[in-house]
Parts: C-alpha cells; structure tokens; sequence
C-alpha cells in the first residue's frame, strides 16, 4: 500500500529546501525565489495567485504543500476607528488581532498565542488557557492582512506592531524573533525594527536572551505593580519571577542594547493606589533609562477590579514626571468592541 504523507506547510521549508525540490523536478532552482516571494512579499493565500509560474509548476506545488494562509474570519469596527479581526488559523483555532488608527500612525496589535498560561487576574485572554503557540508564519500574517486593511480602508500605511494581542511573546521567542525577522526583511514586508514592540509580562531568563541575541525591537513590559506581594496577587508569573530577577534581567539588557524599556501599568482601586506604590514604581523605573505608560483599565466583568480616580493617576504622574521619568497616560481603543488591552478573549 502507498504510504500516504500529509502535505507540507511550504512555508516551513527553508530557501534551500525549495531550491532542492524544484531540481529534483527537473526544473529551474530560480522557481524558489519566485515562489518566496509571493509566500512572503506579495503575501498569496494560494498556488493559484503565482501567475508568472505555468500551470504545471502550481499543480506540481499543490500536489506537494499546503499554505496554512490565516484567514480574517470576522472583522469588527468600532465607534473610534479600531478594528477587531478574529483570526482563523488553518486548525480552526481563533486568535484576535487589532488595528489601531491615530492621528500619526496606524499600530497592528498581534497575537503570539492561542490563549495564554500565565493567569494574570485583571485579564480576559487568562481565561482562554494557551492551547497552542502560532507559528511564525501566522504571526507574520496578521501583520500582513492588517497592513492591507491599512492601506485598502485609510489609504494610509501600516507603521507601528505591538505584540500585546493574545498570549506572552516570550514564551513563543523563535516563532516570534523569525515572525519579526521577515516582517523586516526586504523579502517580506520591510518594516522598520524600531517600530516594533514585544510586550511581556517580564520573564527574565527570556529578557537576558534577547539582550544576549541583540535584538533591534523595543521591550514593554506589564509591570502593574513594583512591589512584590502585590505583583504575586494580580500575576501569579511573580512568584516565580520576583521583581529583584526582573530587574537584574533588565539591568543587563540595558548594559547590552543601551535601549530605554517602556513599562505598563494600571492604577486599581485598593490594589495599587497608594503613594507607596506610587514611589516603588519611581524606584523601580529608575533602575535603567525608562517610560511610564500609565494604561487605562479595561474592564472585563462585573465588580473584581476597578480604575483608580483620576486624582491617583495625577499623584503617580506628578511623582513620576518630577523625577524626569516621562510618563503618559494611555486611553483605551476599540472598548466598545472587546478591542482593547486585556479584552480580546474571542467573544465575537
Ligand atoms: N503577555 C504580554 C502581552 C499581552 S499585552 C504582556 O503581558 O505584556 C496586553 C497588555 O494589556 C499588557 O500590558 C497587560 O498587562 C494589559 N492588560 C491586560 N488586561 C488588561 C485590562 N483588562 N485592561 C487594561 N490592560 C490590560
């Protein structure tokens, strides 16, 4: 009996894989870069759309491979401009990627997983549990797909990424570092590096690798808190990962890239209101060159955590900005359609 094998992702073969299968058919190695790059560059759903390939070589291509393309199963608009897309990965499986318009840029916010481990209490996409990472490729289409809803629906370019979609980018590092890796090549979408930004909750072992591989993209990390009790309540990552790791981790980042790190935090009612807590974030941003997004709480049920007043984030601010830490108070998009930070949770 013919042993049947399942199709390959061409996406996952290597330049020199390609090159290869095209000898072996006795056709030109030259085919390869032609198919890379409407794999990449020009982003093709299907053998079909290669139209400077004869029809012989796409059947030869679609007898052989797949491409695991996602597909924008739904897309929601809300009042401000921002728009949802509910992603459908080729397992059926869903992720969430938002596109973000201001006034001088349009940011595409992307996942890294389905769903997410780390259990952080004040977040919806926490309760969708990680069912698996997204390959490179799938991250690097949402990106593309955005891009195209940049250009096709504001006429204007894409020219911002932040990974602070679904899931914690460090616990994806190769599929995330080779996403970013073609997002910026000239092969794939050539998008500036310092545009780009990894979002993590902190893991330090990760942070000292990226500092070690010498990364170009910037860092965010979600401090919420800077002393460690409070931290552990709202991030069960802390226990794990105490603030004097995080902070040895992002001296030696520092040392290595000489790259300021933005930190995100919420003030929450009767979590992290106090001026106490207010003078250990100081203290903690003061360890290397730094930023203070102070981001707006999106809630994600009825009751648990609330938003400080605006008299706390003035007290943080205040504190913050007179010791020269610049500090900027984030509004929420794209609310009104589960959009924004911490809500994307595939409620449709
Ligand atoms: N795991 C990464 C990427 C997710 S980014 C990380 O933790 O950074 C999502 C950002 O939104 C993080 O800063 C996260 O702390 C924040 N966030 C999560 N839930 C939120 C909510 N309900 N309201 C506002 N921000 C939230």
């Amino acid at each position: 009996m013919q042993e049947v094998h399942p199709k390959r992702d061409i996406r996952k073969l290597k330049p020199d894989e390609l090159k290869k299968f095209f000898i072996e058919q006795g056709d030109k190695p030259f085919r390869a870069t032609q198919v890379d790059e409407w794999l990449w560059k020009k982003s093709a759903k299907s053998f079909d759309q290669m139209t400077n390939l004869s029809v012989a070589t796409r059947d030869l291509l679609k007898q052989n491979f797949t491409i695991n393309h996602i597909h924008v199963d739904t897309m929601q608009r809300s009042a401000d401009g921002t728009i949802k897309n509910a992603v459908k990965l080729h397992d059926g499986l869903i992720v969430e990627s938002v596109l973000i318009p201001a006034e001088k840029r349009i940011t595409a916010c992307v996942s890294s997983q389905v769903g997410c481990s780390l259990a952080c209490k004040f977040c919806a996409t926490a309760r969708l549990k990680r069912q698996r990472n997204l390959s490179a490729d799938e991250i690097y289409d949402q990106v593309a797909a955005i891009k195209e809803q940049s250009e096709t629906i504001f006429n204007r370019p894409l020219t911002n990424i932040v990974f602070m979609g679904m899931g914690e980018p460090l616990l994806n590092y190769a599929n995330v570092t080779a996403a970013i890796d073609k997002i910026t090549s000239p092969k794939g979408l050539g998008m500036a590096m310092k545009r780009i930004t990894v979002s993590t909750v902190g893991i330090a072992k990760m942070i000292i690798k990226m500092a070690d591989d010498g990364v170009k993209f910037n860092l965010a990390v979600s401090l919420h808190a800077a002393i460690d009790g409070t931290r552990s309540s709202i991030m069960p990552i802390n226990d794990s990962n105490p603030l004097s790791e995080l902070a040895a981790a992002l001296k030696y980042w520092y040392q290595k890239t000489k790259r300021k790190v933005t930190y995100e935090y919420v003030v929450w009612q009767d979590v992290n209101d106090t001026p106490e807590h207010a003078q250990a974030l100081l203290k903690f941003a003061q360890i290397i060159p730094s930023k203070v997004n102070l981001i707006e709480y999106n809630p994600i049920d009825e009751g648990g955590f609330k938003q400080a007043g605006d008299d706390v984030l003035r007290m943080y601010m205040d504190l913050l900005e007179k010791h020269g830490i610049t500090t900027r108070i984030r509004k929420s998009r794209g609310k009104d359609i589960d959009a924004a930070c911490g809500q994307l949770a595939n409620k449709g």
